[in-house]
């Protein structure tokens, strides 16, 4: 490119969403990418991370699905936490006629080691904690880090996730206690390692899962999650996103519910918990700003863990923003068109599955409304769970959603 003038982008967050990002952003010749992360070095908290069809499509895209294996089960139960009674069971036919490799369930670690490798060493600046922007109009934006440097970017890419500098936050009471386990310890409950299982209860619920492709690990971990859904706020303490938990307090969560559920939860070791405290942020009218700031991920449409796809989500805006400023720079438009197409395309998504929540969120409450029976409503959760139509997430197809815009524009 000797000659030519680079469009520098700064992406903000190093989660799946930014490392995605600067993976999709650097195979762009006319572009020069930083990433600035606020930590010191690369981390995932969290336990396992579930990775469907629609995860598949965006990792090759980025070249990055071959270091990402994880747990499959063939089939998926549905319990009552407190008799144990099987409410449904889902049969997951090994070779998906989506994908071979199937829905997985994964250790974090392993997603976010596998984006890293590809991500191109030198563009990450670590403990670089973005406090500040500022609109500088055609000379692009400032951005100020908390060790008070500065730098400027044509575009910025903000990916810094629910806690965004741009959201305010509000604790949902929804708290999440994760952990991962050798699933050796569990040896003496088949019961709970041999499917993938939610256990529902009143007050929460317990999630069990692989996270290991036990063909390359004999030493596979399990995860536990116990989500609890009408948790105090800790003032000052669950403001932060994963800290640890004592096994009295989680114990206490599932003390009515099934004896192989607290069984399996005995076997964490103290120290071991990980508590998230879930929060939820606005729905941004606008992911893009000042013509050169695109939000993605959950920076821009916080779901909570709703679907459990947000990675992906994070991953294909990266994705289409790529294309978009591709499309852009060969067609001599300006880098604010790319934003719009960014925006055009991913905003009208996102709608929609906040429109599947709203119509979900609207059921259950009709079904409390009606009836105090607890059977009846876990039926009513269940069925909306697992059958309300999600193929327009889990078998999205990033790229086909791209040639769909070029058709449509007639590019
Ligand atoms: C309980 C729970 C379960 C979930 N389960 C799943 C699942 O099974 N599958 C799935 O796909 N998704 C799941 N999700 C959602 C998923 O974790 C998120 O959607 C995903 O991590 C979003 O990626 P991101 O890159 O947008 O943000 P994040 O992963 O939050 O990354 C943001 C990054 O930005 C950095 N950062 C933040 N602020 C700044 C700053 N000011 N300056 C510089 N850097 C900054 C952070 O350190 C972090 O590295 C779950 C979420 C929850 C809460």
């Amino acid at each position: 490119m000797v000659g030519q003038t680079l469009t520098s982008v700064a992406i903000i967050g190093g989660g799946p969403g930014g490392l995605g990002t600067a993976i999709a952003l650097s195979q762009l010749p006319f572009l020069e990418v930083t990433l600035y992360e606020k930590h010191s070095e690369s981390r995932e908290a969290g336990a396992g991370i579930s990775l469907s069809s629609n995860a598949w499509k965006v990792l090759d895209l980025l070249g990055a699905s071959k270091g990402v294996k994880g747990g499959s089960k063939s089939n998926t139960h549905q319990r009552n936490a407190y008799t144990g009674k099987i409410l449904s069971v889902v049969e997951h036919p090994e070779n998906s006629a989506v994908d071979q490799r199937g829905a997985i369930r994964a250790r974090r670690t392993r997603l976010q080691q596998a984006l890293l490798a590809e991500v191109p060493k030198d563009i990450i600046k670590y403990s670089k904690k973005l406090v500040h922007l500022d609109d500088l109009s055609d000379r692009g934006v400032r951005l100020t880090f908390e060790d008070k440097t500065e730098v400027l970017a044509d575009i910025v890419v903000g990916a810094d996730g629910i806690h965004s500098v741009k959201h305010k936050l509000r604790f949902t009471g929804n708290t999440a206690f994760r952990v991962l386990v050798p699933k050796s310890r569990l040896n003496s409950l088949p019961e709970i390692t041999s499917t993938t299982a939610w256990w529902w209860g009143k007050a929460g619920h317990v999630y069990f899962s692989d996270v290991d492709d036990e063909t390359e690990n004999n030493n596979p971990l399990f995860e536990i999650t116990i989500r609890s859904y009408h948790e105090p706020e800790i003032p000052g303490k669950t403001v932060g996103w994963g800290i640890p938990a004592a096994n009295e307090k989680v114990a206490s969560r599932v003390t009515e519910f099934d004896r192989r559920v607290r069984d399996a939860v005995d076997t964490v070791e103290e120290g071991e918990w990980w508590e998230f405290a879930g929060f939820a942020g606005p729905r941004l009218d606008h992911i893009t700003a000042w013509d050169k700031v695109a939000l993605i991920g959950d920076a821009s449409h916080p779901l909570s863990g709703a679907f459990g796809s947000g990675a992906t989500f994070a991953m294909e805006d990266g994705w289409i923003l790529a294309r978009a400023l591709e499309l852009t720079h060969f067609t001599g438009r300006p880098l604010s068109d790319a934003l719009e197409i960014f925006s055009q395309i991913r905003s009208p998504y996102y709608n929609r599955m906040y429109e599947h929540l709203d119509k979900v969120q609207e059921k259950l409450q009709k079904v409390q409304s009606e009836s105090t029976n607890f059977d009846e409503f876990l039926e009513t959760k269940i069925d909306s769970f697992l059958y309300e139509d999600k193929d327009f997430i889990y078998k999205n197809d990033i790229s086909r959603v791209w040639d769909a815009y070029l058709e449509e524009n007639e590019v």
